[in-house]
C-alpha cells in the first residue's frame, strides 16, 4: 500500500513532531545508549534528542548509528523523500528527487543512498517452497579513465540475456512463495559460496528448494530437499518452477533501466535492497513508512555492522565529485 504524502507532510510538518517520531519509533519509552545497551542515560538535551550515557560515558543523540547520523537537513525534507523513494515503485533517480525537493544534486544522491541503506532487512530464514536462481547485471564494462576503478562493470546496460561464465556481476536470489526475497552479489558462483548463502538464508527442514538445472545447485540437496525444472524441456511442472524469482529479476532490471542511468558494482548491493523491500512490502498491509523507520532505526546486531559499513561508503561517495 503506497504511503499518503500529503497525511506525512502534515503529520510531521516540524523538526520537534519528527524527532518524536523518531524517538518514539527507536526506543519507545525507554531510552537506551546505542554503544552499551544501558538505560542509564541522562537528558541532555530534551529537544534535540541528545543523551549521555552514565555507563560509558559517551554522548548521542536519536540519530548514532542510524542513516540519519550528521544530517543536516530538515528531518521533514528527509520524511517527504522517503515517502517520494518508497512510492516510487521502479527506483528514483537522484536528478528526480533534485527536482521534486529543490536540493542539489550531491543532496539527493545522498539522501537517496541513505534511504536504501534503511531498507537494508535484518537476517531471516525463509522456509516453504523456496526458488533460488541466479542473474547477471551489466552489459560490456565501459572504457575508463585511470581515476575510476577498472573491471567496474557499468550496470546502465542491464540485460535480460541470460548466459554463465560471462564477466558480468552474478547475482543470486532466493524467494519464499509468497514471502520474502533475498539477494546477494556472488563472485565466483562455486557450490561452496551457494551453500553458504542458502544456509544463511533458509531452514532446511520442511523446505523444499526449487532450482533450474545449473550443475551447482545439485551440491545443495546435501542440506536441503530440492526439485529441479529443466528449462530446455519445459518452463513448469505444477509447483516446479522459478516464476517468482525470474518475475523479481525482471522487476528488478526494468526498474534500474528506468531509473537510473548507471550503477557502479560498488553500490549494486544497494540498490538491490531498495528492490527487495519493495518486493518484500508489495501486499504490506500495516503503515509502511513506520515499518521503514522502525527497520532503519532497528538495532539488529548485524544490520548494525552493514550499516555501519554501508554509511562509510555512501558517505565517502556523498563528498566525492561527480562527473556530469
Ligand atoms: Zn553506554
Amino acid at each position: 500500500m503506497a504511503v499518503n504524502l500529503l497525511n506525512i507532510q502534515k503529520k510531521y510538518n516540524t523538526q520537534a513532531k519528527c524527532l518524536n517520531l523518531l524517538v518514539k519509533i527507536r526506543w519507545g519509552k525507554t531510552v537506551k545508549c546505542p554503544k552499551c545497551d544501558s538505560d542509564k542515560v541522562r537528558v541532555l538535551d530534551k529537544q534535540q534528542k541528545r543523551y549521555f550515557c552514565k555507563t560509558c560515558k559517551v554522548q548521542f543523540s536519536v540519530f548514532t548509528d542510524t542513516i540519519f547520523e550528521g544530517t543536516r537537513l530538515e528531518l521533514p525534507k528527509w520524511f517527504t523523500t522517503i515517502v517520494l523513494v518508497l512510492n516510487a515503485k521502479s527506483g528514483m533517480a537522484a536528478k528526480e528527487i533534485e527536482r521534486n525537493m529543490g536540493f542539489t544534486y550531491k543532496t539527493a544522491y545522498y539522501t537517496a543512498m541513505r534511504i536504501r541503506v534503511g531498507m537494508i532487512e535484518p537476517e531471516s530464514k525463509l522456509n516453504g517452497i523456496i526458488e533460488m536462481d541466479e542473474s547477471y547485471f551489466g552489459g560490456k564494462a565501459r572504457k575508463r579513465s585511470k581515476l575510476t576503478a577498472p573491471n567496474d562493470p557499468d550496470i546502465s546496460s542491464v540485460t535480460l540475456k541470460r548466459g554463465r561464465g560471462t564477466n558480468k556481476v552474478s547475482v543470486v536470489g532466493m524467494v519464499q512463495r509468497k514471502g520474502k526475497v533475498k539477494t546477494k552479489l556472488i563472485e565466483k558462483l562455486t557450490k561452496r559460496n551457494l551453500l553458504a548463502m542458502l544456509k544463511q538464508n533458509a531452514r532446511s527442514e520442511n523446505s523444499i528448494l526449487v532450482t533450474d538445472g545449473f550443475r551447482s545447485y545439485k551440491e545443495l540437496e546435501k542440506y536441503i530437499d530440492r526439485l529441479e525444472i529443466t528449462h530446455s524441456k519445459e518452463f513448469s511442472r505444477g509447483i516446479v518452477h522459478v516464476n517468482t524469482i525470474e518475475g523479481f529479476w525482471s522487476y528488478v532490471k526494468n526498474g534500474i533501466r528506468g531509473s537510473y542511468k548507471s550503477i557502479s558494482k560498488k553500490y549494486l548491493p544497494f540498490y538491490l535492497a531498495e528492490y527487495e523491500w519493495k518486493f518484500n512490502h508489495r501486499y504490506y498491509r500495516g503503515d509502511e513508512f513506520e515499518a521503514y523507520l522502525k527497520n532503519a532505526l532497528s538495532h539488529d546486531k548485524d544490520l548494525e555492522y552493514w550499516k555501519a559499513e554501508s554509511l562509510q561508503q555512501v558517505k565517502k561517495v556523498a563528498y566525492e565529485p561527480r562527473k556530469k
